[in-house]
């Protein structure tokens, strides 16, 4: 805790997080041997798209899928994957995207799936196109959507079917691959956040799913501006062709046969939709061995780590007045378990709202997690936090909580 960080050598303060993997106050703590990749990485020059062809065999023996590409991030995963169901390998098409006059841009969705970062299918020129309803959360009836609701909004408009994988997603992605496929529709998975655990990295695609997309700066812990895309051979194809700077003389252009297919391609693309979700060498290099380290990890050794890191703050907040805490372990909701700190307004020294407001202005900022203070309560996640990291945090709840 002691250090001297890069944040206070620019006079900005540091966030200690004890809110779980959120990008917005910098993701996941990268791997070590990750970051000594990228150091290596940027010392020497290589075709990105080799690199990305390695990439790829090493996403589709993880994964079992036919092929894989690394993105910068899910949200740009998402993206590309719209682009390459719409366009298919047609470069014509690559080169007018967003814009799909004309061509089968309709990509249907749960309207129970609809999240915001849908944008991303939007931007690649998809139309979405929701069904189903929200009935579900209303308590109006029993299911959010019906297959055959998916099946009747099928034509010749649809791209692709969009689906946002969690563990309570209906209905199952296995019946909606099904019918998918009758039809010949592909279907990209958002499985942003299903790892761990590291089996879902193969269940989607085993599930049916032509494109399944997650985050590589989560619980993968590789750069964070990384994501993996797995998926069908033809599709990552042309997901590569609008990603990579490809434009050469048609007689030197020779990209990897594992990733391009030139006989399969009208002449050379020019810089596609994907060229401004740029991934570098130093990405690259970083996801790999990420991604090699995290099959490797033990995940209950790690579970039970979180826990007992849970445990302890719990334990040492747990007497203060007007508090009351819980421990959710884990599994479905989160992948490290997680302190539930229910605060009563009327006899703890603050408010939940208060915590979190003070909390995140002092310096360092801390950030808990704050998706609850409607119920009074304030998460506390161990995920982030190393032991004097965890130390500190305590010590700042005691206080806010007058227990010190
Ligand atoms: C985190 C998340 C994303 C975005 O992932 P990035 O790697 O940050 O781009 C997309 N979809 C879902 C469901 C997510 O949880």
């Amino acid at each position: 805790m002691g250090d001297r960080t890069v944040y206070d050598e620019l006079g900005i303060p540091r966030v200690v997080n004890a809110t779980g993997t959120k990008t917005r106050i910098g993701g996941s703590r990268i791997r070590p041997e990750a970051l000594d990749a990228m150091k290596r990485a940027a010392n020497h020059f290589v075709k990105l798209s080799d690199l990305q062809a390695k990439a790829s065999e090493v996403i589709a023996d993880a994964t079992g899928a036919q092929a894989g590409y690394v993105t910068s991030g899910a949200d740009a995963g998402m993206l590309l994957s719209a682009a390459a169901a719409i366009a298919g390998n047609d470069i014509a098409v690559m080169d007018k995207l967003p814009q799909t006059d004309g061509i089968a841009d309709e990509i249907i969705m749960p309207r129970t799936h609809r999240t915001g970062y849908d944008h991303a299918f939007r931007a690649a020129g998809a139309t979405i196109v929701d069904v189903g309803t929200n009935d579900r959360v209303l308590g109006t009836g029993s299911t959010a959507v019906e297959p055959w609701e998916i099946e009747n909004a099928i034509s010749e408009r649809t791209a692709a079917i969009g689906y946002v994988q969690k563990p309570y997603t209906e209905p199952p992605l296995s019946e909606v691959t099904d019918l998918a496929a009758e039809h010949d529709v592909p279907v990209i998975v958002d499985a942003a956040a299903e790892l761990p655990p590291k089996r879902n990295l193969r269940t989607f695609t085993e599930a049916g799913a032509d494109l399944v997309v997650f985050s590589g700066g989560k619980a993968i812990r590789g750069p964070q501006t990384t994501g993996i895309v797995a998926g069908r051979r033809d599709l990552i194809q042309s997901i590569a062709l609008q990603n990579l700077d490809m434009h050469a003389a048609n007689q030197v252009w020779e990209p990897p046969s594992q990733l391009i297919d030139v006989e399969a391609i009208d002449g050379v693309p020019r810089q596609g939709i994907g060229r401004s979700l740029k991934v570098g060498k130093e990405e690259l290099a970083g996801l790999i061995v990420a991604l090699e380290s995290f099959l490797e990890s033990d995940p209950d050794a790690m579970r039970d780590h979180w826990h007992r890191e849970a445990q302890l703050i719990a334990d040492a907040i747990d007497s203060a007045t007007g508090v009351e805490t819980t421990l959710n372990s884990g599994g479905e909701i989160s992948v490290a378990s997680e302190v539930v700190v229910r605060i009563d307004p009327e006899t703890a020294a603050c408010t939940a709202t208060e915590l979190v407001g003070d909390l995140r202005s002092e310096t360092p900022r801390v950030f808990v997690g704050a998706d609850r203070l409607d119920e009074n309560v304030v998460t506390i996640n161990p995920m982030c936090l190393d032991e004097p990291e965890r130390e500190y945090v305590v010590e700042r709840l005691r206080t806010h909580l007058e227990l010190a």
